[in-house]
């Protein structure tokens, strides 16, 4: 079996979805990427969560095409190849439709960042995309997906914003792993319900000042890293 350990990631990145109560029914799917292999691996589609198994994962190259599995692959395959091709750097994708981020993307909103719990895992405000067209919806929809998030990044450091809300259906997280994915799409869920709950109490209540969402973002990630274990350094 290709892949055994990237298997397991990934089947625990899905069930971290689960047990972080992302999940409704079977919405939602994570992938991870061997760089070095060129190859993804993905959750399988309709199979329950509680019943899948690491040999029940799809592996596909990075265009997805089938390379081993005897399982359809999720339907959203095609949006999570386009996103491993445009963003070089991530190395898992997690997908979702947690209430409170689905909702922001419904109402077609960008999630201000409003304090520091969203300001220490994403720097700025999560993007909405364009909505679709009818061409990019009747075309080849999943890959399209990919197409408006990618359009949503060309200002944005897909690792510095690891999330999207795409219109009209759900957010998109991404990390430098399946499990990172996973975790991200946690927090951007914490981070959208208390946005609501935010502009519930104030409705013009002001988004974080940049000194001090830098100094969060920043203590966290990149070079002047100072937060947590020497080993969990990113
Ligand atoms: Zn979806």
């Amino acid at each position: 079996m290709l892949l055994a350990n990237l298997r397991e990631e990934v089947l625990e990145a899905n069930l971290d979805l689960v047990r972080n109560g992302l999940v409704l029914s079977t919405f939602g799917n994570a992938s991870g990427v061997s760089r070095e292999d060129g190859l993804i691996v993905i959750k399988p589609s309709g199979v329950p969560y509680s019943e899948m198994k690491p040999a029940d994962l799809v592996v596909t190259d990075l265009h997805g095409k089938v390379v081993e599995g005897s399982l359809r692959a999720s339907s959203d395959l095609p949006t999570h190849a386009a996103l491993y091709r445009a963003f070089p750097a991530i190395g898992g994708i997690a997908h979702t439709h947690s209430e409170y981020a689905t909702a922001w993307a419904q109402a077609r909103k960008p999630i201000p960042c409003f304090g520091t719990t969203h300001g220490d895992y994403f720097h700025g405000a999560i993007p909405v995309t364009e909505v679709m067209t009818d061409e990019e919806i009747n075309g080849e929809y999943e890959a399209n997906t990919g197409v408006v998030i990618i359009r949503a990044f060309e200002k944005i450091d897909p690792l510095a914003v690891p999330a999207v809300l795409v219109s009209n259906h759900g957010p998109f997280a991404w990390g430098a792993d399946a499990r990172k994915a996973a975790e991200n799409a946690w927090m951007l869920e914490a981070a959208a319900r208390m946005a609501f709950l935010t502009v519930s109490i104030n409705p013009h209540a002001a988004a974080i000042g940049k000194t001090l969402h830098d100094r969060h973002f920043l203590r966290k990630h990149g070079k002047k890293a100072y937060y947590g274990q020497e080993r969990n350094k990113e």
